[in-house]
């Protein structure tokens, strides 16, 4: 996600602004902190030698050039970077790519392609600057930095649709992008989809997650098995719900979300961004067969929420019915 404060929230500890985690990887902080963005995006310098490949370039905070080129400096007087990696389509992960390029404009620039069809993607393409060059990254692609260092790129959608995580063949070891971060649970935009990428990435066998956001993950299974489970185990409260409700036939998003929260958080706090997510497990448990989709929707959620257009207005005021319970009833 790209909302951005200039603070960093308090139940983070801070992360040094620039390090060293590994013999040909370092870690350059976007200096964005916020509840998003946790203690900001983090930027990751790759290469054995003086050529460097930069994954992420932050969001554009005047202070990250000065802070990547004196970072550079600190690797090796004659480093420099060929190639800028991008992860994916939120802004805080590419929104400084005018600022990179202004320090060399011969770094060639590369991303998954984004997909008009999505939100995200759509608004990437709006406002991604229209004279930088994007060379498309493909699914399996290797890059070879150097002779000891060879990075493969992973379409691992589900966060957004056009996520890529890079795999370091010499350390086993992924920068996840958002798909998996550091602190907490990350966003996504189509469940099914999301565990299966969560899925593929658990098969490569990390030894450690480089994420977007928040320190780096040495329990590297542990931490994605650990977010599959969250999906499966919110999948199975939201049924939970349902089935302890046999009187009651249809379900919104908005409904099982107060359900939920009911004695532990007030509804007049839950947000667009709490009902997407129980939209997208909804729509999920509708592809599995479990909900059946009605013909009318939830007119009444606007008054409840406020919603923008990156919350699936769409997904979120679908009136489902257990499959389970129509059977019965007939
Ligand atoms: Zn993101």
């Amino acid at each position: 996600m790209s909302e951005t404060s200039s603070e960093l929230p308090k139940h983070l500890t801070p992360l040094p602004k620039f390090c060293q985690l590994s013999s040909r990887v370092w870690r350059i902080l976007g200096l964005n902190p916020g509840m998003f963005t946790l203690q900001g995006t983090n930027c990751y310098l790759v290469g054995s030698g003086d050529r460097l490949v930069l994954i992420d370039c932050g969001e554009g905070i005047p202070e990250y050039i000065p802070l990547l080129q004196q970072s550079l400096q600190q690797i090796s007087p004659n480093a420099y970077i060929s190639d800028l990696l991008i992860t994916h389509c939120h802004t805080d992960h590419w929104g400084g790519v005018k600022d990179v390029l202004g320090m060399d404009s011969s770094i060639n620039v590369h991303k998954f392609p984004a997909t008009s069809t999505a939100y995200d993607g759509q608004r990437f393409q709006e406002i991604f600057p229209s004279d930088v060059e994007l060379l498309p990254l493909h699914d399996d692609q290797i890059l070879k930095i150097d002779d000891n260092t060879t990075l493969r790129a992973i379409h691992a959608p589900g966060h957004s649709s056009d996520d890529c995580s890079f795999w370091l063949e010499e350390e086993q070891a992924l920068f996840a992008g958002d798909c998996v971060l550091g602190y907490g649970t990350t966003s996504f935009d189509d469940v099914a989809v999301y565990i299966n990428s969560l899925e593929q990435l658990k098969a490569l066998n990390p030894r450690v997650l480089y994420p977007g956001h928040g320190p780096v993950v040495d329990d590297a299974i542990g931490k994605i098995q650990e977010y599959i489970e969250l999906r499966i185990q919110r999948e199975n409260e939201i049924l939970q719900v349902i089935l302890a409700n046999p009187s009651k036939p249809t379900w919104t998003a908005y409904e099982v979300t107060a359900d939920l929260w009911k004695g532990k958080r007030e509804t007049h706090d839950i947000r667009d961004i709490h009902v997407r997510g129980i939209g997208l497990h909804l729509k999920k448990l509708g592809e599995d067969g479990k909900l059946k989709k009605l013909d009318y929707i939830d007119s009444t959620l606007e008054e409840k929420i406020f919603l923008n257009p990156w919350s699936k207005p769409e997904i979120l005021k679908i009136v489902w019915m257990y499959t389970g319970g129509l059977k019965s009833q007939l």
